[in-house]
């Protein structure tokens, strides 16, 4: 029996103990530092791609029946223009405490042995080669590790290309407004990023922004506050705040690179695996959490050193599955930083113009 140690119940990481225990030779322990259900920054938006992979994951259904459904998207420009964009495209908003907990257990439940409370605090290596990882529990002997554990790790250091962006978030109740579209806003104040209104409920919304943070620039309260005077100073004014704002960066790149190491894969956020324009990690995490743990199973199976060579082919698998819709991102980010984007939605009345931002939107 071979023990592969998952590191984070994140999405990728429930994505990636999943995958593994289908592999009948592969004992697979999650280890998550926090106690779940906890909670993660987040609009908790799940993408028509990610609506279909969790069919795939065989999870689809239950995500569903615990979601809040989205049929539509209203694009705002930066003066003040905006279009609603109605399609066939199904998406769903899931508050990620839920989400994050279904899938766990979920993962769980096929046979992976989840360890909450559990902090990895390093890959421990001998000679180079993996022999295990050093937690808040003591040391514990891996096989392999899949490092799943975020933008903030540091697990398993390696030069990645990307851009790390600022959030900021809040969560309010009886907004005036609320319907079954997701709101983005392509404000002066965040461009060419943008702030959004993400319906839960009926009568809780997300809003947050976010942005790529300038020298001198304005803090991201600041910029919170001038964003919400803008765009929501009226449908606000009767709705209360539910808790305090709360950021977490973000780490995206237009092209996956260094997702192996000896013994080591790295899937999720932990490998810079967001949307460069839109941050749209939740889909990337469970594509690449699964990709991860299929691939190594299949070498478990096959037996011998997971020496990096062998590794490699999984960053090209991560490229071919995921290149394509961070390539998309770029491109949409290169149209927000200029004039072209609002043009769009001035014209979005044409029918082509239309199907381009909804399949953007949907898409990237
Ligand atoms: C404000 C904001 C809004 C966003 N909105 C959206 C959105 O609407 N839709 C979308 O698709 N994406 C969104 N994203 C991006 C998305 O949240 C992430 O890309 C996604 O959560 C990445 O999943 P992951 O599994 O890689 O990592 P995470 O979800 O971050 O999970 C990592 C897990 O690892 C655990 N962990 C961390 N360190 C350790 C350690 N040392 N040992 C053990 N466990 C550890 C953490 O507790 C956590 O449970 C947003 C991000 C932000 C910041």
């Amino acid at each position: 029996m071979k023990r592969v140690v998952v590191i984070g119940a994140g999405p990728a990481g429930s994505a990636a103990a999943m995958s593994l225990t289908r592999s009948p030779r592969v004992q697979v322990v999650v280890l998550e530092r926090a106690h779940l259900p906890r909670r993660k920054v987040c609009g908790s938006g799940l993408s028509p791609w990610a609506l279909t992979l969790l069919d795939r994951m065989g999870v689809g259904a239950r995500v569903r029946k615990e979601a809040y459904p989205i049929r539509a998207g209203i694009v705002g420009g930066s003066q003040g223009q905006s279009v609603e964009l109605r399609s066939h495209y199904e998406a769903a908003v899931l508050l990620r405490e839920r989400f994050d907990m279904l899938l766990a257990h979920e993962a769980a439940r096929r046979g992976a042995q989840l360890r909450e409370g559990v902090r990895v605090d390093r890959l421990v290596r001998d000679q180079g080669q993996l022999r295990g990882v050093q937690t808040s529990a003591g040391e514990i002997e891996a096989d392999a590790v899949i490092v799943c554990n975020g933008a903030n790790s540091k697990l398993a250091k390696a030069p990645r290309p990307g851009q790390t962006l600022h959030t900021i978030l809040g969560w309010y109740e009886g907004i005036d407004g609320i319907s079954d579209a997701v709101e983005l806003y392509f404000d002066a104040v965040v461009k060419p990023y943008y702030g959004w209104v993400f319906p839960e409920s009926r009568s809780r919304v997300n809003i947050g922004i976010c942005y790529a943070p300038t020298p001198g620039g304005l803090n991201a309260r600041q910029r919170f506050e001038v964003f919400l005077e803008r765009r929501l100073a009226k449908r606000l004014k009767y709705a209360t705040p539910v808790g305090g704002l709360v950021g977490h960066p973000v780490a995206t790149c237009s092209r996956p690179t260094s997702l192996v190491q000896p013994g080591t894969l790295l899937a999720g956020e932990a490998g810079r695996l967001v949307d460069p324009a839109t941050a749209e990690g939740i889909h990337h995490a469970l594509a690449s959490g699964w990709l991860a743990g299929e691939f190594l199973g299949s070498l478990l199976e096959q037996g011998g050193e997971l020496t990096e060579p062998r590794l490699r082919p999984y960053t090209q698998l991560v490229q071919k599955r995921i290149g394509p819709r961070l390539r998309t991102g770029q491109l949409f980010l290169h149209m927000a930083r200029t004039p072209v984007l609002d043009l769009a939605l001035r014209l979005g009345s044409l029918p082509a113009i239309r199907s381009l931002l909804t399949w953007l939107l949907a898409g990237a």
